[in-house]
């Protein structure tokens, strides 16, 4: 599959994804890759480092640069609009899956 037409169409859900576990703990590039990866998102850097200075630019993280086994790592944390951008995704998420789940269409289509 066309990789732009992927990245573009997931990249919301990328977005998300890392506001949740920004919303847990600190978050560092190559652990959110192995993260999404392991959610189907194959992310490379050229990809995730813009996503995460977007997010810092608008707000929603913010970065700081922590020492890790001498080595200086960018962490990023959820900031307090970040928090309520990530409530206001996950109703959204939840409506989006009313919609366009289709074992649930069928149930519903059923009772009429
Ligand atoms: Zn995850």
């Amino acid at each position: 599959m066309n990789t732009k037409i992927l990245r573009d169409l997931f990249i919301g859900f990328i977005r998300i994804h890392i506001l949740f576990h920004a919303n847990q703990e600190s978050v560092f590039g190559s652990a959110l890759m192995i993260e999404l990866a392991r959610h189907g998102y194959n992310v490379g850097p050229g990809t995730l480092y813009p996503i995460l200075h977007g997010l810092e630019k608008d707000g929603l993280l913010l970065s700081k640069t922590r020492v890790v086994n001498g080595k200086r790592r960018r962490c990023y944390e959820i900031t307090g609009y970040g928090k309520d951008l990530l409530d206001k995704a996950r109703q959204q998420a939840k409506e989006l899956i009313e919609e366009i789940d289709e074992e649930n269409r069928n149930v519903n289509e059923k009772e009429y």
